[in-house]
């Protein structure tokens, strides 16, 4: 079987390995193709690249955009994207930019609930090259023992209606989908069991997300059951939608399912690679 995975983490965002550091782990655990999809960043990808190329790994250029639809927050993946495409670079740096800002207003709500110096506690977290978000302030608080775990933290912080949440605009999905697809990347919707939708919500998304362009739905993440699996299958299959898989590794003992070796895809799904010059035995 192909040991395919097409969404992890590195340093560039709130991944805690370096993208060479990844590349390695990703050869350790026998993965064959690999995308590198950080956060609204597209940085590491040259670094992961030649790392991957000497490793014999298939890389694929990827990004994880951050969208607002609806007033809430949806993730798109942007898989075999140009990170040259100045409209994908501009959006992204406007996203960047507007994480500082979020990030301060964060921190500001941390201190009316009485936690002090989390800019600079949440920053001390950040990589050289890296930009800043929630999962910087979550090590943050639990560093300070606020909280035990990643998983622990995000109940009680950070979160609507919990201390230390901001609101924060992100980009649009019609602007995100002409970043990906006008630079000849396919767009996806990440782990989309995440997002709580009802069933009218949910397809109200995949039919504007299909009329935009996008072509593509993460079935297997490790932020889904596998009665998840089979709904969102069900989902690709009724909006012909491609599939795909990743792992969402962030780092050793944070994630839930570590890079690759993922379970795999449903039958009756078209693989999001299937037209990709890369080896297709699965
Ligand atoms: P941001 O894009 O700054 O809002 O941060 C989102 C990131 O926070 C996600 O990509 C995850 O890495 C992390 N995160 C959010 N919710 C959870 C959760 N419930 N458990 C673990 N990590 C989470
Ligand atoms: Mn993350
Ligand atoms: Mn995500
Ligand atoms: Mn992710």
């Amino acid at each position: 079987m192909l040991n395919i995975d097409l969404h992890c983490h590195s340093t560039v965002s709130d991944g805690v390995l370096t993208p060479a550091q990844l590349v390695e782990r990703a050869f350790q655990r026998g993965v064959k193709i690999l995308a590198l999809t950080d956060h609204d960043d597209i940085a590491g990808l040259e670094e992961a690249s030649m790392a991957a190329f000497e490793k014999n790994i298939t890389f694929i250029n990827g990004v994880e955009i951050s969208v607002s639809w609806r007033g809430r927050t949806i993730h798109v993946l942007g898989l075999n994207v140009d990170p040259n495409f100045q409209p994908l670079v501009g959006g992204l740096a406007a996203i960047r930019a507007g994480r500082i800002q979020r990030a301060r207003n964060i921190a500001a709500a941390l201190e009316k609930a009485g936690i002090e110096g989390s800019l600079e506690g949440a920053y001390a977290f950040v990589g050289v090259r890296g930009l800043i978000g929630r999962t910087h302030f979550a090590r943050f608080l639990i560093e300070k023992g606020y909280a035990k775990d990643m998983k622990s933290v995000f109940k009680k912080y950070l979160v609507k209606g919990k201390p230390g949440y901001a609101h924060h605009e992100w980009a649009a999905l019609s602007e995100v989908i002409e970043w990906i697809t006008g630079s000849g990347g396919r767009a996806v919707i990440a782990h989309p069991a995440r997002y709580n939708l009802g069933k009218n919500v949910l397809n109200d998304l995949f039919d504007e997300f299909s009329a935009l362009g996008g072509g593509a739905l993460e079935v297997i993440s490790a932020s889904h059951t596998p009665q998840q699996v089979e709904i969102f299958a069900e989902h690709a299959r009724k909006h012909d939608f491609l599939v795909s898989c990743g792992s969402d590794f962030h780092g050793p003992g944070e994630s839930y399912y570590d890079l690759g070796q993922l379970p795999k895809l449903p039958v009756g799904c078209v693989p999001v690679w299937h037209d990709w010059k890369v080896p297709q035995n699965v």
